[in-house]
C-alpha cells in the first residue's frame, strides 16, 4: 500500500475518519434497506392476509350466529320476531361492512372471478332473507317460512366464504413462511455485509496504523540519529580536536559551574595552570609534528592520573593546560601535582633542549582553597599564573603550591 504510506500523519488519520464513517454509513444503508424490504413483508401479511381473515371470520360468525341461530330461535318461538329481524338487520349491515374491506384489499386476476361470484352469493342470500324481514313487517310471523331452506342457504354462503377464508389462510401461511425465510437471509447478508465492510474497514485500518507506527519509528530513529549527531557537534564543540581534552570554551564553562557549586557546598576545590618546560626548543630539535605528539603524550599522562568523575583537564591553549578538581584539598592537590610530573618525566621523552631534564617535563602551578563566597574565578587564575611563574623560576619541573588566592 504505497499510497497509503506516501500520505502524511494528518491525512492518513484523515482517510481513516472517511473509512470508518463510510463503513458505518453503508452497514446503515443496507440496513434500512433489508428493513424497508421486511417491513413491506409483514404488511402483506398484516394487511393482505391477517386483516382479510379477520372480515371473512366476522362474516361466517354474522350468517352462523346472528342471523341463523336468531331466526331459528324465533321460528321455535324462543325469541322474539322483532328482536331475531333487528339482529339480521344488524348482521347484514356488519356483512356489508366487512365484504367491503376484504373486497378492498388487492386480488389477483385469478382470484377476482370467485371474489365476484361470493360477492353474487352474499347479494342472493341478502335478497332471501328480506323475505324474513317482510313476514316479520307483516305481522312478524315466521311461521310460514322453511328453516331449511334458510339452513341451505346459509350453508351454502358459509361454503362460499370458508372456502375464501381456507384460501386466505394458505395465503397467509405460504406469506408467513416467505417472511420467515426472507427474515433469515436478511440476517444472513445483514451479518455477511457487517463482516465483509469491518474486515475490509479493520485491514485498512491494520494497514494505515502500521503505516503511522513505520512513521513512528522512522521519526524515533531519525530523531535518536539527531541526538546523537548533537551531542557529537556539542562534544566536538567542547573538545580539542589535537589531544581530545576539554578545550578553553568548555574550561569557562565548567570553572563558572563548579566554582558556584562549590560555593552552595563551601567545599574544597584546587586549579593547575600547566606549561611544558622549554617546548619551543623541542618544536625548533624535532619540528611541530612531533611537537603535536608530545602534547598528546602530555594529555594522556594528565588523564591517567587525574581519573575521577570531578576532575576536569583542559587544553587552554598551544602547551598550556588547566585541571580543575572538585572536593580536592591541599594534601591531595600536591600528591597529584607531584605524580603528574612524575608521570610525564617518566615517559621518557627525549628533550635535548629542556635544561630540568633529559626529557620532556612541565611545570604546575597549584592552587587550593575552601569555595567560600568572597572566592573570584580571575583571583584563582591570578594565583595559579603566580605559582606556574615561581615553578619556571625555581627551575621547572616542578610545581609550586598556595593554599589560598593570595600571597
Ligand atoms: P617555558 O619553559 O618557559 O614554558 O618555555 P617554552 O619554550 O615552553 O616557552 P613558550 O611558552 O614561550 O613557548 C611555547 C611554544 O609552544 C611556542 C610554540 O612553538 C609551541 N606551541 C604552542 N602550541 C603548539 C602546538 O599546538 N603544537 C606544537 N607543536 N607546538 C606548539
Ligand atoms: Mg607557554
Ligand atoms: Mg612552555
Amino acid at each position: 500500500m504505497k499510497f497509503i504510506d506516501a500520505l502524511r500523519l494528518k491525512s492518513k488519520l484523515f482517510f481513516l475518519f472517511i473509512l470508518i464513517t463510510l463503513g458505518l454509513f453503508t452497514i446503515g444503508v443496507l440496513g434500512t434497506l433489508n428493513l424497508i424490504s421486511m417491513k413491506k413483508k409483514i404488511d402483506a401479511l398484516y394487511f393482505g392476509s391477517f386483516i382479510t381473515v379477520v372480515n371473512l371470520d366476522e362474516i361466517l360468525n354474522a350468517y352462523d350466529v346472528d342471523i341463523q341461530r336468531n331466526l331459528t330461535l324465533a321460528k321455535e318461538n324462543l325469541l322474539s320476531s322483532q328482536e331475531a329481524i333487528d339482529a339480521v338487520d344488524n348482521a347484514l349491515i356488519d356483512i356489508d361492512k366487512h365484504w367491503s374491506d376484504y373486497h378492498n384489499h388487492y386480488k389477483t386476476p385469478k382470484e377476482r372471478p370467485f371474489v365476484t361470484y361470493a360477492a353474487n352469493e352474499i347479494t342472493d342470500t341478502k335478497l332471501f332473507l328480506s323475505q324474513f324481514h317482510q313476514a316479520c313487517q307483516n305481522g312478524c310471523n315466521m311461521g310460514d317460512l322453511s328453516i331449511e331452506t334458510l339452513n341451505s342457504h346459509i350453508e351454502h354462503i358459509h361454503t362460499i366464504i370458508a372456502q375464501l377464508r381456507s384460501y386466505e389462510i394458505q395465503r397467509a401461511q405460504y406469506q408467513r413462511e416467505e417472511l420467515i425465510n426472507s427474515y433469515h437471509e436478511t440476517q444472513i447478508k445483514l451479518g455477511l455485509i457487517l463482516i465483509l465492510v469491518s474486515g475490509g474497514v479493520l485491514l485498512i485500518l491494520f494497514i494505515v496504523f502500521r503505516s503511522i507506527q513505520k512513521d513512528q519509528s522512522d521519526l524515533e530513529s531519525v530523531s535518536k540519529k539527531l541526538q546523537i549527531a548533537n551531542k557529537k557537534l556539542e562534544n566536538a564543540s567542547y573538545t580539542d580536536s589535537l589531544t581530545n581534552l576539554y578545550n578553553r570554551r568548555y574550561f569557562n564553562i565548567v570553572l563558572d559551574r563548579e566554582i558556584k557549586r562549590a560555593k552552595r557546598a563551601k567545599s574544597e576545590i584546587t586549579f593547575m595552570m600547566l606549561d611544558v618546560d622549554f617546548f619551543k626548543q623541542y618544536n625548533d630539535t624535532y619540528g611541530h609534528i612531533e611537537g603535536d605528539k608530545a602534547l598528546i603524550h602530555v594529555a594522556k599522562s594528565l588523564r591517567s592520573v587525574l581519573k575521577r568523575p570531578g576532575d576536569f583537564v583542559f587544553r587552554l591553549g598551544g602547551e598550556e593546560f588547566g585541571v580543575f578538581l572538585t572536593d580536592t584539598g591541599a594534601q591531595d592537590a600536591q600528591t597529584l601535582a607531584s605524580k603528574i610530573c612524575n608521570t610525564l618525566e617518566e615517559l621518557k621523552i627525549q628533550h635535548a633542549g629542556n635544561k630540568a631534564s633529559a626529557y620532556l617535563t612541565i611545570s604546575i602551578g597549584v592552587v587550593s582553597c575552601v569555595a567560600d563566597e568572597t572566592l573570584d574565578e580571575e583571583d584563582i587564575l591570578k594565583q595559579a599564573d603566580k605559582k606556574l611563574y615561581k615553578a619556571k623560576e625555581n627551575g621547572r619541573n616542578r610545581y609550586e603550591f598556595s593554599y589560598g588566592v593570595l600571597g
